[in-house]
């Protein structure tokens, strides 16, 4: 995709929160625990390679993606650390994976049946995480059979394959209530029972886990949203560390007209002014993944909240001004202007979604610009 470095419209990424929330949670592992940075998804819309580079030098030992293609860009780079992939991937690019040294997490048995010829038949071997399915629903396995028979494969193929480890992943970990924490934790700790030995990494925790469940166990944690300065549990529980948040999303007016009343405000006139108002346009829309339904959320002007009037368009978007503002005023979308603030979480509200997806939806035609 082509990325807007010309236009007026950008996300600061702010590196140093990030070295800041990952020191933080560094400061709070166990004794020997490692903190692999979750970095799929373009690092949450951060940018992979920047948060990557910045989260190492916090302390990050490793690189969690979710797709096979982000972990080839992270060796492109030059990363040569632990990169391991979370989701279920074709076995018959195990051969792909194994040459450029990526981990990834094997969720049935037949996966490693298809993936051993491949890599018998050109010497390679591949490093393994088995998933526990202890209640995700997701990927993994779910019983002692499929464990040991997974294991044993394992050890009778043991020119093609590395055991490296054993990972879980909660549906509730960031919840008031701990009940079905608990199941999973109990399930988890059952189906490690029936390894005859551990292998190297063990890891159970997300970011809500890390938060609120700092003995859940493991030698390493998966770090995803708290690194990027949210709470993973939106508003419902408190976070035990002062994390920082990473993003903003900025645009400036590009036009600004007194426009009469019973004027119509973009597609369907489902606008109509009331009075004679200022309009500001501001060049940003949903293909850049300021959605549609952003339509009656506001921004920030020169510290004041201005509502979103009108649908919003592809590329662009209005708002109604409390004055004229000169053009080129800044706009923020996400983040600080004044003595106020428009949250990811705040943003998320609105859509009725979570902060997650509205910073994975801004796209990558809109520019990262890199804040130390
Ligand atoms: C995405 C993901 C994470 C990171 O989750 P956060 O809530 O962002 O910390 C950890 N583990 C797995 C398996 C994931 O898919």
């Amino acid at each position: 995709m082509v990325a807007g470095i010309h236009r007026n419209a950008q996300a600061i990424v702010d590196l140093g929160a990030i070295k800041q929330n990952v020191e933080l949670e560094m400061n709070r592992l166990a004794k020997g625990q490692e903190l692999f940075a979750v970095v799929k998804a373009d690092a949450y819309g951060h940018g992979m390679l920047e948060v990557a580079k910045t989260a190492k030098e916090a302390g990050a030992t490793g690189f969690c993606v979710a797709i096979i293609d982000e972990g080839l860009a992270l060796r492109e780079a030059g990363f040569d650390d632990l990169v391991l992939i979370l989701g279920v991937n074709p076995a018959d690019q195990a051969c792909l994976m194994a040459q450029n040294d990526l981990s990834v997490a094997v969720g049935d048995l037949e996966f490693l049946q298809t993936a051993a010829p491949l890599l018998a038949q050109k010497s390679l071997k591949l490093k393994v995480h088995l998933a526990f399915d202890t209640g995700m629903g997701r990927i993994g396995f779910t019983n002692e059979a499929d464990v040991k028979a997974a294991e044993q494969f394992i050890a009778e193929h043991q020119e093609q394959f590395v055991f490296e480890g054993i990972f879980t992943h909660f549906a509730c970990a960031d919840t008031q209530d701990m009940s079905y924490y608990q199941v999973q934790i109990t399930k988890f700790n059952q189906l490690k029972k029936a390894l005859t030995r551990l292998p190297k990494y063990v890891h159970v925790a997300n970011s809500a886990a890390a938060m609120w469940h700092q003995d859940c166990g493991g030698n390493a944690i998966r770090y995803g949203i708290t690194m990027y300065g949210l709470n993973p549990s939106g508003r419902e529980l408190t976070l035990p560390v002062a994390i920082k948040p990473a993003f903003s999303l900025e645009s400036e007016l590009v036009l600004v007209r007194k426009l009469a009343k019973g004027s119509g405000i973009g597609y369907g006139k489902t606008y109509t002014l009331d009075e004679d108002a200022y309009i500001g346009t501001v060049p940003l829309g949903y293909a850049d993944g300021w959605l549609r339904r952003m339509q009656g959320f506001k921004v920030l002007i020169e510290g004041q909240y201005c509502p979103i009037v009108g649908r919003i368009c592809m590329d662009q978007f209005m708002v109604k001004l409390p004055k004229a503002f000169k053009k080129g005023t800044k706009v923020t979308l996400i983040g600080q202007n004044g003595d106020k603030t428009i949250t990811a979480q705040d943003a998320a509200d609105y859509a009725r979604t979570i902060h997650y997806e509205i910073l994975c939806n801004i796209s990558q035609r809109v520019p990262r610009i890199y804040h130390k």
